[in-house]
């Protein structure tokens, strides 16, 4: 396979490895924002590989994990609203809200049905034209023009009964507000590889030109997570960050215009309710006053109490970065991806479910 095999040889990744051994004299800190690339570093066992002077953390890049409880609460309200059906990515169904999940509103009563794209929800919108259905909208920037594309469908096919709850939310202000909480120190970051595709590499210069960071975008084959480490070994031990891609395969400097304009043809910039760090201004993304039929939130107004984390999990500071999921006493104990207690071990892409499959042990920090 053409574009992946060689990213995937495990003789370059040795060379790689050697490489990064014999350039790397500081101790440093880098972290990855995506889950993608989370689940990539423990699935070719990386951490283990690399020298113990390079700590790697992961941050906050799993969609369903950091979606707010409060923001859980309100969709399982709508989705015991009369006539309406609640549409979702599969994930997103168990993970526990405040008092209870998708799932346990749908057994219940509450109509609840997982798809796999917002083109699936538009469906059953033509299929139920008496019905109300509500597309749960979580993700980054990869997964937001999709979403935009079918408002501007259901727009032009004049089907009045398709809405979405926007909860997406954008990547470049987060990784600011985990900086300026302060409790990581960070030398470099993993930047995601999916989000770059769609928005480039401009939106990091903030994180070189501001907090002397380095920057690599990276793709997901194990080869392509020690490019963009040796990048930012080069990048730490120069003293002159930058934002390298070395993911060239898939995403270009200026990201991908047409995807770019979809999404800002639908959605305008507004803030946002992260688990674990709360409301983040301008990182998240709102359906356009244009748009607003379509908008749940503006449509569908529902009462929600305050918002509760599940007793004893510690989801919120493993998002931070300033926790791992071996020091969360449930961790393989009550909370397993059968029984998830928090949504890191329900995601695929969360932390704990990825320590959970892939063993992490308390090495490389
Ligand atoms: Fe939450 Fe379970 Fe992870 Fe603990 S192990 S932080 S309870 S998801």
């Amino acid at each position: 396979m053409k574009y992946v095999n060689e990213y995937r040889d495990p003789e370059l990744g040795k060379k790689l490895l050697e490489k990064i051994k014999r350039d790397s004299h500081k101790h440093i800190r880098l972290m990855e924002f995506c889950g993608g690339h989370t689940v990539a570093i423990f699935k070719h066992g990386l951490r283990q590989l690399l020298p113990s002077n390079i700590e790697m953390l992961s941050g906050p890049g799993c969609p369903v994990c950091v979606t707010a409880s409060t923001d859980l609460d309100r969709a399982i309200a709508m989705g015991k609203l009369p006539n309406v059906i609640i549409t979702s990515f599969g994930d997103m169904v168990r993970v526990p809200g405040s008092s209870c999940s998708l799932q346990k509103a749908k057994a219940e009563g509450a109509d609840v049905r997982i798809v796999y794209s917002a083109q699936d929800a538009l469906k059953i919108a033509q299929e139920n034209p008496k019905k109300s259905i509500i597309f749960i909208g979580i993700g980054f920037e990869t997964t937001a023009p999709t979403i935009a594309a079918s408002i501007l469908q259901a727009e032009q096919e004049k089907i009045k009964n398709y809405y979405v709850l926007s909860l997406h939310k954008v990547c470049p202000p987060i990784m600011k507000a985990i900086l300026d909480l302060g409790e990581v120190k960070l030398d470099g970051i993993i930047c995601p590889g999916h989000v770059s595709a769609i928005i480039g590499a401009r939106p990091y210069q903030f994180l070189p030109d501001d907090y002397h960071i380095a920057c690599a975008i990276s793709g997901f084959e194990p080869v392509d997570i020690l490019l963009a480490v040796d990048s930012l070994v080069e990048q730490i031990e120069s003293g002159q960050p930058r934002v390298d891609i070395t993911y060239r395969r898939g995403v270009k400097e200026e990201g991908n215009e047409a995807a770019l304009r979809l999404m800002e043809k639908v959605f305008e910039i507004g803030e946002a309710d992260w688990r674990g760090i709360g409301i983040v201004p301008e990182s998240g993304l709102k359906i356009r006053p244009e748009y607003e039929k379509f908008d749940a939130a503006k449509n569908f107004k529902v009462k929600i109490g305050p918002g509760r984390e599940p007793k004893g999990c510690i989801c919120g500071a493993v998002l931070r970065g300033v926790s791992t999921p071996l020091e969360c006493k449930l961790f393989r104990v009550t909370c397993t991806p059968e029984r998830p207690i928090g949504p890191c071990m329900v995601s695929s892409e969360g932390s704990c479910a990825t320590y959970y499959e892939y063993g992490g042990r308390k090495t490389n920090r």
